[in-house]
Order: C-alpha cells, then structure tokens, then sequence
C-alpha cells in the first residue's frame, strides 16, 4: 500500500498469517518490542495461537481476511505455502509482507529455480516435467537423465516441505517408477549434488531497502529433514563473501520485505549451488535467538516495521538440534528435559504442540560455546540427555 506510514512505531498491531512455531517466535519478540500480535489461523490452539495478543480462528477466506484487516497497521506471514491470492487481496487493505510475488516464486520450485537462474545466480541444474506419467513427460524423463545424470532427485513443483514428495531414482527402471507415482504432478528433476555441506544464509530487508546478512550457517539433515545447524560456519571467507552476495542479490531483486532463507549446497569446498529459498525466518537459524546480537525474529519484526535492522554480528558460536516427536514416548507425556538443561550454556524451547509425531518439529536446543566445536558438543550431549 503506497499511503502505509514508514514506520511502525511498536504499541502497534501486527497481523500474522500462520499458526506454526514460525509464528509462535515472532510473535514473542514482537511483544518484547510491545507489539501486539493478531494470528490468523485454523489451528486455535496452535503454538502461535497459545501466545499470540489475540486470535482469529479460520482459514484465509476474504472475510477472515478482512477481520485481521481491520486490527493490523501489518501483516506478516510465518510460511511460503499461504495461498498468494489471499496475500495479494489482503494488500489492497493493509501494507502485507513480504510480496505475494514472492510467496508466488517461493511455493514453486521450478519457477523458484528458474527466478534464480535469471537472476545470474548458481543454482541446481534441474529440468521441468510438466505431466511425468504421460509419453512426453517420460520421454522428458530420460532426457533429462542423459543431460543431467543418475542419480537424480525428483520433486513435486508444489507443496513439499522436509523433504516430502520427493524421490531419488538412481536407474531408469526407478525413473519409470516414479513417473507412474508422480502422475500428472507437475515436478523438477534435478541432479543429485555431491555436496560436501549444506549451508544457509538469512537476510533481512526492511521497507526502506536496508539490508542485513547473518554469519553463514552450516546444515545437517537426517531423512531430508533438519537435524543440526551451527554457525558459522567454517568456510573459507570468499565462501562467506558469495553467500552474502547471493542473499542480498535476490532480496533486493524479489523487492523483499521482512526476512528470507536461501539454502545451499557447498561443492569443491569453494562453489555454492542454490537449493531453495524460504521468504521467512528459517529452522537453521533458530539459533540466532541466544547467539546473535538480533534474532532472526527480532530482524523479521524491524523489517516489516520499518525500523532500523538490527545487528548480526554473532555474540558466540553456537550449535542447535531439533527434538522430533520422535523422542516423545509413544503413550504420551514428554522426554526428561532436566539433564539436558545441566549442561552449559544449552537453552531449550518448546513448540506447545500437543500431539507429538514422527517426524514432527516438537522444540530444539540451542548451545552456545566458545567454539563451534564445544557449542557442539553441548548440544549433542543435551540431546543425548533427552534420548536422541
Ligand atoms: P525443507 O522443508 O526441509 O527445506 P524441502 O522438502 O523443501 O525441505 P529440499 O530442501 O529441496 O526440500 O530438500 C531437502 C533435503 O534433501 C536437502 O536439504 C538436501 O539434504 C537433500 N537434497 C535436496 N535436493 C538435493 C539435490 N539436488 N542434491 C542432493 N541433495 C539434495
Ligand atoms: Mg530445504
């Protein structure tokens, strides 16, 4: 909305679309700031709902829609998979971010890689298949195979997070297969990357065009799903330098506002490849809340409001890893979380979700150090401590 004030001085409201974890940390650093926070979402005692200033319970139909509206001088968002649409209604009444452009580009993978590609930044070599089960899409298929090489991984184009609807196929019988599994789901087919590490980088951008890069951070996945980040990374500082390139080129180039993830892959130990972004705060850099001077939060809060970024210089190395609902006991209750909280320097949060499943991001500890290596070690051990 071009008449939005700059600024939004904190007393004011913020609405936030989504009831996860996401939205459950902004929404407490927004109310250390004194804003007050409005979620909309179907989940009403979801963990952003258990925290939040007050709560509309529904899903993104327009009078929902205009209900949050009417409370909010903004509106945030706390994941890329909210319909465009509804962002894009909701910007006709209050200043929305970040751009329903954005979250367009984000919830596509193929148009998301091919963003970067025109951006003239590295990413994944991948080709799109439009419908694999069909002649032309199996015919794609094998092209694609011969151009980019097996193993290859395939991916849905839409809705897939932690690693869900995807397959790596490692023969032309297992491509087959999986053409007949994907159906007339339109996907990416992309080379399967040798990587050394996975590393991700955070960049904020407020209304004015400020921008702010944190440290880079370094990913480990267990069943496609995050298991582990410290930060930072130890790489080598041309490594550190292109990252913070890439971060701002597509920030500035979406024209965001708020805060975005661009995951990546290390390759050679020099040569970064994009893998994906994510236009909101990010599980890797959960960390951020003990280790730098502005959580990612924090950062997320400033930008949609204007304010000055924040800091991201790191006060410490740090390590996080997730808790699962893995770890819950299978006939309800929790893990023990004393032991965990004996060793230094370890932080724990909790999600507030009641039902804990497999696979399910239930909380994390966090572990400062004064290396990466004993951040670490902490960290490991509090894990161990509560089963993992
Ligand atoms: P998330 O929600 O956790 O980010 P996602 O479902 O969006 O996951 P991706 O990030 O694309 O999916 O993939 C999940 C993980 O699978 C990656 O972090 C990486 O470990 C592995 N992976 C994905 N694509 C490739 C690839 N082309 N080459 C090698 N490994 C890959
Ligand atoms: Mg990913």
């Amino acid at each position: 909305m071009s008449d939005a004030p700059h600024i939004i001085e904190p007393g004011a409201t913020i609405g936030m679309l989504g009831g996860g974890q996401l939205g459950r940390m902004f929404i407490q650093a927004a109310q250390q700031m004194g804003y007050r926070v409005v979620v909309l979402s179907d989940e009403a005692g979801g963990p952003a709902a258990q925290v939040a200033s007050e709560v509309i319970a529904g899903d993104y139909a327009s009078h929902h829609l205009a209900a949050l509206a009417d409370k909010c001088q903004v509106v945030t968002l706390e994941f890329e998979n909210i319909p465009d649409d509804a962002v894009r209604a909701l910007s006709g009444s209050v200043a929305t971010y970040p751009n329903a452009r954005i979250l367009q580009t984000a919830q596509d993978r193929s148009l998301e890689k091919q963003t970067m590609a025109d951006f003239g930044l590295p990413v994944t070599p991948f080709r799109t298949i439009a419908n694999p089960a069909s002649d032309e899409g199996r015919a794609l298929l094998k092209q694609a195979s011969e151009e980019l090489g097996l193993p290859m991984i395939l991916k849905t184009a839409r809705s897939g997070y932690d690693g869900k609807g995807q397959r790596s196929v490692h023969s032309l019988e297992e491509l087959a297969d999986a053409a007949a599994a994907f159906g007339s789901q339109r996907i990416v087919a992309e080379q399967r990357i040798a990587f050394d590490r996975e590393v991700s980088v955070l960049v904020a951008r407020n209304r004015h065009g400020e921008m702010a890069v944190y440290p880079l951070l370094e990913n480990d996945h267990r069943n496609h799903i995050l298991a582990e980040s410290i930060c930072p990374a130890d790489v080598p500082g041309a490594v550190a330098a292109e990252a913070d390139r890439i971060a701002r080129t597509v920030a500035e180039r979406l024209d965001l506002v708020g805060l975005l993830c661009v995951e990546m892959f290390l390759i050679d130990g020099n040569r970064l490849m994009i893998n994906e972004i994510a236009p909101r705060p990010h599980n890797s850099g959960h960390l951020t809340i003990e280790a730098a001077v502005t959580s990612q939060f924090e950062q997320h809060v400033r930008a949609v409001c204007g304010l000055p970024l924040g800091s991201t210089e790191l006060r410490c190395p740090a390590a996080m890893v997730n808790l699962l609902g893995d770890l819950w006991p299978s006939g309800g209750g929790s893990p023990c979380f004393a032991e965990a909280l004996k060793v230094p320097g370890v932080s724990l949060h909790l999600y507030g979700k009641a039902e804990a499943r497999v696979g399910r991001k239930m909380g994390h500890l966090t572990a400062v150090g004064s290396s990466v290596a004993e951040a670490r070690d902490r960290a490991r051990q509090a894990y161990r401590c509560v089963g993992g």
